[in-house]
């Protein structure tokens, strides 16, 4: 097996393309020529190129404690490994994969790295700074891309200095601009803190739970969920199914129902699927309390 010397350990929480981008520059790889040494076909999201097993060979060709890469493993790595699930990560609308990120978070980084909740739709604020973190450089108005190696020299694109740099014009997210900072109130901001925990709670855990009903539901079925009636937008009024969900009201119950097989969005298979559920959904609940 090919022996990492020097190997960088993640950081707490790290993602793993933050990871894959700190690995190629100690190494000064592209993500082609790292991924290649393992057998690891890339694709275009860095995130979505290891599954959890892949963390793993990675991780003992630089002898690390693999204890490390438990969170990865069992959200992005997980991730990875299902398509079904591969809607609950952020993608720009060209479906690039693009980042969340808490300026704050970085500038009290020693090295600044991305978070792998940063990387998941549903996860909107930072919970130890109490704002809404922006996906855009403030300076260029630009995504945050790690598409390629960009710590590398070996990525194709200009060098950046660091994960917290926008690789268009090289601003330090650092230095965004306190102005701009948008503070949700605290009523939304703790039901965003809610929502977002209970999504990366049912992936690491890989099901969840709707109260009142008893029956697991898989992390895919959430998946679809989250696509098909907008779970991920908690805070407009008719959205807020997790809310919904946990009434004991038959009417709610209905309402989640109904929102799951009319809606507009879905493609025919998608569709079926939402059917599906939405029947499993109604069985569950008719099986607690009729
Ligand atoms: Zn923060
Ligand atoms: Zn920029």
């Amino acid at each position: 097996m090919t022996y990492l010397a020097g190997l960088p350990t993640p950081f707490l929480h790290e993602s793993t393309c933050s990871w894959i981008q700190r690995v190629c520059q100690v190494y000064d790889l592209s993500y082609g020529q790292l991924h290649a040494a393992f057998g690891i076909d890339v694709r275009s999201d860095p995130d979505l190129n290891l599954s959890a097993s892949d963390i793993m060979r990675v991780a003992r060709a630089g002898r690390l404690d693999l204890s490390v890469f438990s969170l990865m493993r069992v959200t992005l790595g997980r991730v990875a490994e299902r398509k079904a699930i591969r809607s609950l990560v952020l993608r720009d609308e060209l479906r690039y994969p693009v980042y969340r990120f808490c300026p704050l978070c970085f500038s009290e980084d020693g090295i600044p790295y991305l978070r792998l909740e940063w990387r998941f739709k549903a996860w909107e604020v930072c919970e130890a700074h109490g704002i809404d973190m922006p996906t855009k450089c403030w300076s260029c108005g630009r995504y945050l891309h790690h598409s390629r190696s960009i710590l590398s020299g070996r990525g194709g694109y200009t060098l950046v200095p660091s994960l917290a740099h926008c690789i268009v014009c090289r601003g330090d997210q650092r230095n965004f601009p306190a102005s701009a900072f948008s503070y949700p109130k605290a009523e939304v901001f703790q039901r965003k803190v809610r929502f977002q925990r209970a999504v990366l709670s049912a992936l690491v855990h890989d099901y969840m739970r709707v109260e009142p009903l008893s029956h697991r539901f898989s992390v895919s079925e959430m998946a679809t969920l989250v696509g098909l009636i907008g779970l991920d937008a908690p805070d407009a009024s008719d959205k807020q199914l997790l809310e919904k969900m946990g009434r004991r009201d038959r009417l709610h119950v209905m309402w989640i129902i109904e929102k799951a097989l009319t809606c507009k969005k879905s493609s025919t298979v998608r569709k079926a699927k939402s059917k599906e559920l939405a029947r499993k959904y109604f069985e569950a609940w008719r099986e607690k309390f009729d």
